[in-house]
């Protein structure tokens, strides 16, 4: 997800924000080397504890994006304090939401006032390895975003509406392992049974507004489907077409060999025919 309206100077904005009681920023905001290039921690308001869990979790999540090549530029993780400072920063209601990714930057919303899990409330050791795993998850996510927006290139503005939402949420949440969250594809047959009209790929961008369960699980098992027909090269091909030629349909068909329509016709016809399931085997 990213936005390129409401790009503004976070720190200064939210020097604002958080008045004279801040603590000191950090005098070197800390550079985490990680394989795919320098990502840099960037505080609105300092703190320790999340500096140590960013620079433990940031490599950790970086390392998934080599699978595309990791990143060409380097980024910046500018953690700010809370929900309503991250919504200010993209000018936008991110309800359920609580990072945000640009070509060059993730808006993170401190971790450490994450709400924790009632039943891990008063085991310590257990939620910190929770939200360890959790914040890791994240940024492995936001950064694929910034990946794909610095592979397709295009400033000054981010490429967010040039990449649908079910290739752009697919690929962030296939890259960071995200699949256990969204509904399994039995889910989704039923669903668009129940729905024949609505198409979850062409439509996700819709549906993430008013179901965003089905747009997410839709965008994952469509670029899943993509992946494993494909492969992860044809993946990055779309994306340097699209650079290329200036359009996702036109990048699309370059690199895939097949319309966009007709990729959401036979991922329909999987789900409908439940391609998902493991092939009978012919009686003796
Ligand atoms: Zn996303």
């Amino acid at each position: 997800m990213s936005r390129a309206r409401g790009v503004l100077a976070v720190a200064a904005a939210l020097a604002v924000l958080s008045g004279s009681c801040a603590a000191m920023r950090s005098p070197e905001p800390g550079t985490v080397v990680s394989e795919p290039g320098p990502i840099r921690l960037d505080f609105v308001e300092w703190n320790a504890s999340t500096e140590d869990l960013l620079k433990g979790a940031v490599p950790e999540a970086a390392r998934a994006l080599g699978r595309w090549g990791g990143l060409h530029e380097p980024v910046k993780i500018t953690v700010v304090n809370s929900h309503w400072e991250l919504e200010q920063a993209v000018d936008r209601p991110l309800p359920g939401i609580s990072a945000w990714a640009r070509r060059n930057q993730v808006l993170l919303w401190d971790p450490r006032w994450w709400p924790a899990p009632p039943s891990v409330e008063h085991d310590p050791i257990l939620a910190a390895q929770i939200r360890r795993a959790q914040v890791t998850r994240l940024l492995a996510h936001e950064l694929t975003h910034c990946l794909m927006f610095q592979r397709v290139g295009g400033p000054p503005s981010d490429p967010q509406d040039r990449i649908p939402f079910w290739f752009r949420e697919g690929m962030a949440t296939l890259t960071a392992g995200e699949g256990a969250q969204w509904p399994p594809p039995e889910s989704l047959s039923q669903w668009l049974a129940a729905h024949p009209g609505v198409d979850p790929l062409a439509d996700a961008g819709t549906l993430s507004r008013t179901d965003p369960t089905v747009a997410y699980g839709a965008a994952y098992h469509g670029f899943d489907f993509l992946v494993r027909r494909y492969g992860d090269g044809t993946v990055l091909q779309i994306l340097d077409r699209m650079r290329a030629r200036g359009g996702f349909p036109q990048g699309f068909q370059d690199a895939v060999g097949v319309s966009v329509a007709s990729f959401g016709t036979d991922f329909r016809r999987y789900l409908s025919w439940r391609g998902f399931q493991p092939a009978r085997r012919p009686r003796p």
